[in-house]
């Protein structure tokens, strides 16, 4: 079987590690996602292999043991970059450690082949499983086809190694050198070229895989309070609605507005506002079912959804929720500040004819009813009840 020519094997590692180190380099994230020191990774790999390449024309302990030394490192900035991803520390003893055991014993078996394979299908599996636990130990729900791209990679490198180790140790296989093109280096220098695009790709696809889960968040929810957004208020609404009157179900919206909201931040400030806010949505959110949806509607406006729920249900717990604000004050920077809302309530029957817009504008008019009448109280307007049928007229 004519195998793959290994110079030209190493040198396409060593151009593929160059082209994703280039590349990365025109990758600009927001924060620091670890990418700067992925590329470093690929800048020692690329080095690494230029110096495999070399194996004969340079000295030994070049193209061996600084060749493999920077293998090493290239994994453990691997472990670098994963746990700059993830926010943490970066665990230097756990990065130094291998690259100074694998320097060692490298210098060690400079003279002897077999064992170098034996210990490289030790040391990087090693340095690679403490890269896969960082990875997966927290489960990584917004970057999991990115991990899971990138973790294929590393276990294809650590299988292939491993087999590799385990197979030198145990038998008589031909361990003639480097540079000898047989079946078992034909795998394992392919397997390094596809190793090095798989867990690149991978590596970035977590970055955008979190990004898209920050974009998706954010289009949903309100930054201040952490509620859902008026977009996602009126999505669920207009879904609910066409459930309600599709089943025949009660449905009732509220409208809560914070009272003399505008005094609020001019007396203590824009800051002290904002806490307010937080504030209400808090006690909102807590008291509400889990059926129920409280979103920020507007500035100082929240919408509550109530699935299932008659008008009469809705105004008792409209009136809770009026009364729960009026008697905890938002505490903040030492001193109370006393919040009050006003709420319009609007539900009933729906008619088939009725849009989710009926519902809000109702709830609206029962606000500037609760408004008009005083603040800090509750009003509602009922949908009207279904016309009756008209009599079959009697000749
Ligand atoms: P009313 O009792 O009639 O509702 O009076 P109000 O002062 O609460 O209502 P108005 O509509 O006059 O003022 C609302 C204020 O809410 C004006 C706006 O500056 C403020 N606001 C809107 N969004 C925010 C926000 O995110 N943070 C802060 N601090 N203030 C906000
Ligand atoms: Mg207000
Ligand atoms: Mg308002």
């Amino acid at each position: 079987m004519p195998f793959l020519d290994v110079p030209t094997m190493l040198l396409m590692t060593a151009a593929a590690s160059l082209t994703m180190a280039a590349s990365l380099g025109a990758v600009r994230p927001a924060r620091r996602e670890g990418i700067s020191l992925w590329a470093v990774g690929l800048m020692m790999h690329t080095s690494t292999y230029v110096l495999y390449a070399l194996r004969g024309l340079v000295s030994d302990w070049a193209s061996i043991v600084l060749a493999n030394t920077l293998l090493s490192g290239t994994f453990a900035m691997v472990l670098a970059a994963v746990h700059q991803f993830q926010g943490r520390e970066l665990p230097w003893r756990r990065m130094a450690v291998p690259v100074a055991a694998t320097a060692l014993l490298f210098a060690f078996f400079i003279d002897d082949y077999r064992a170098r394979i034996v210990t490289a299908g030790v040391v990087p599996p090693l340095q690679l499983g403490m890269v896969l636990w960082s990875l997966w130990r927290e489960r990584p729900a917004a970057s999991l086809r990115g991990a899971t791209l990138l973790s294929v990679g590393l276990v294809m490198e650590v299988l292939l190694l491993g087999v590799r180790g385990m197979l030198a140790a145990t038998r008589d296989i031909p361990v003639e050198g480097l540079m000898q093109g047989n079946a078992m280096q034909s795998i394992t220098f392919m397997a390094a070229f596809v190793v090095v695009i798989l867990s690149s790709l991978g590596f970035i696809l977590m970055g955008k895989d979190r990004s898209d889960a920050d974009n998706r968040y954010f289009a949903a929810h309100d930054a201040l309070t952490g509620l859902v957004n008026r977009r996602s208020l009126i999505m669920a609404l207009e879904r609910d609605v066409a459930r309600a009157v599709r089943l025949r179900e009660p449905y009732a919206v509220m409208l809560v507005d914070i009272d003399h909201f505008k005094f609020v931040n001019d007396s203590h400030g824009h800051l002290a506002g904002d806490s307010v806010l937080r504030h209400v949505a808090d006690l909102l959110r807590t008291r509400l079912r889990a059926q129920d949806l409280v979103g920020r509607y507007g500035g100082e406006e929240f919408m509550v959804l109530l699935p299932h729920t008659p008008l009469g249900g809705a105004l008792e717990l409209a009136e809770t929720l009026r009364r729960a604000v009026e008697r905890l004050p938002c505490v903040g920077g030492g001193k109370d500040i006393p919040v009050t809302v006003s709420i319009g309530v609007c539900g009933g029957p729906l008619q088939p004819a009725d849009g989710w817009d009926r519902l809000v504008q109702g709830a609206d008019e029962a606000l500037y009813a609760a408004k008009l009448a005083g603040r800090n109280r509750v009003e509602s307007t009922a949908l009207a009840a279904p016309r009756p049928a008209p009599a079959p007229a009697v000749d």
